[in-house]
């Protein structure tokens, strides 16, 4: 019982399966059967009359987030391409991202031209540390992207005043943070632009899709045309397309397809009690850990922050708390004992193999050397500390039941016990 499961020993979790995910019940089932008999796939389709589900969750999602309109697209990473394109940032613009994120977020940059600079991270949150920003600002940054990472927020009162002064908008990255609220107001709403993903594994998820928050109607006739190539919505009617060809700048095919705009219609409405759900595993595991004295703790939020929004759940020890184990150990025995990934952070971007602007010939211009050198420059302890203490998993596994939270406490006072007497060693 007491031999590590990867060790060959018999695992906590014993074979029970987790919760599935993506959720989906019949009334999901039903939306998406409704689209495809329609045979209207997606808006640049004619309909029989209907408003199309895609700027009917594009209303939704404004109004869930109280903000005036929104637009709905195909990605998340499309989101944060037109967030750019609507501050019209291009060759020769500099955008400071977190050195820990998705790789997205510093890819979207290059799309449009310009050249993502790294900026360090907070070592408990893994968010974008604002000194950090100040001291990456230039004559040339035109934007500061911050990421909403895992379950905590960034330090949005520190940033909004670091981007105020600078004169800079801030973009907030809630790709993993869909309707965590702080200071009264959801994650999204605080900078120049908010921007969302649907991709399968988030929060609120539609196989793929994307959404940005805007807070103007320019912004909003731009945004448009941004993402069905230079259309912008028409009235509805009957066998007509619901888009005119309007032209004022030019777009790319990023629309949202109707089957992802009804599923994400269904699932909206229920997005604040599955946090809920998850909130209450969470707090019954920091518990249990707290009881059985297990030093691991969630990440902390930023003081303010009334929900969370756990997408992926992040508990985190102090130096020496597992005697010296590494954290990718760590993380594999309480894999093999879970039954289900438990990792750590992804690699900072400067290491990370998926951010290698130089293997593609258009990027040529912007990833020179020189800049590449720029880009990568300064220290990232932070962002190496979080990397080391930080334990990830996905907010699936805490959809389920009190075993499940259980068995997470179970597992991570064994692998502790095991580390402290010496029966864990690095694999
Ligand atoms: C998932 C994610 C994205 C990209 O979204 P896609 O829909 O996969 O394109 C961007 N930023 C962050 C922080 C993410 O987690």
């Amino acid at each position: 019982m007491n031999e590590l499961a990867i060790h060959g020993g018999r695992s906590v979790r014993d074979g029970r399966p987790w919760p599935a995910w993506p959720r989906f019940d019949a009334g999901t089932e039903d939306a998406v059967l409704e689209v495809l008999r329609a045979r209207r796939w997606t808006l640049s389709w004619p309909g029989a009359g209907e408003v199309a589900r895609e700027r009917l969750f594009a209303e939704a999602f404004a109004d869930f987030h109280d903000v005036p309109r929104a637009i709905a697209l195909d990605h998340g990473s499309t989101a944060l391409t037109v967030a750019m394109e609507l501050l019209d940032i291009g060759p020769g613009d500099e955008v400071i991202v977190p050195a820990v994120t998705w790789v997205a977020t510093a890819s979207a940059v290059l799309r449009v031209g310009a050249l993502p600079i790294l900026a360090d991270v907070d070592r408990d949150t893994g968010c974008l540390d604002p000194s950090a920003v100040s001291e990456r600002l230039s004559s040339a940054t035109r934007a500061i992207i911050c990421v909403h990472l895992a379950c905590t927020a960034a330090d949005l009162a520190a940033l909004i005043e670091v981007a105020g002064k600078a004169g800079v908008p801030l973009i907030e990255d809630t790709a993993q943070a869909h309707g965590g609220i702080w200071r009264g107001r959801r994650l999204g709403t605080w900078g120049s632009l908010g921007t969302f993903s649907f991709q399968s594994g988030k929060v609120l998820a539609a196989g793929e899709g994307g959404a940005v928050l805007l807070h103007d109607d320019a912004q909003w006739e731009r945004a448009q045309q941004l993402r069905a190539d230079s259309r912008s919505y028409a009235e509805s009617g009957s066998g007509r397309m619901e888009l005119v060809e309007s032209g004022d700048v030019i777009g790319a095919n990023r629309t949202m397809t109707e089957f992802a705009a009804a599923i994400l219609l269904d699932r909206l409405p229920l997005l604040d009690a599955e946090h809920v759900e998850r909130e209450g595993q969470a707090s019954a595991i920091e518990l249990g850990l707290a009881d059985g004295g297990v030093p691991v703790v969630a990440v902390p939020v930023p003081e303010g922050m009334t929900q969370r929004s756990i997408y992926e759940y992040a508990l985190q020890y102090g130096p020496g708390a597992f005697a010296g184990v590494d954290n990718t150990t760590i993380a594999a025995a309480l894999t093999a004992e879970l039954e289900r990934p438990v990792y750590p952070p992804d690699a900072p971007l400067f290491k990370n193999v998926l951010f290698r602007p130089e293997t593609l010939r258009r990027y040529g211009s912007i990833w020179t050397p020189a800049r590449r050198m720029r880009s990568f420059m300064g220290n990232f302890f932070g962002a190496q500390e979080y990397a080391q203490r930080t334990l990830l998993f996905h907010h699936s596994a805490l959809l389920g039941s009190e075993q499940d939270a259980s068995d997470v406490v179970t597992a991570m006072a064994k692998v502790h016990r095991a580390a402290s007497s010496g029966q864990l060693v690095a694999v």
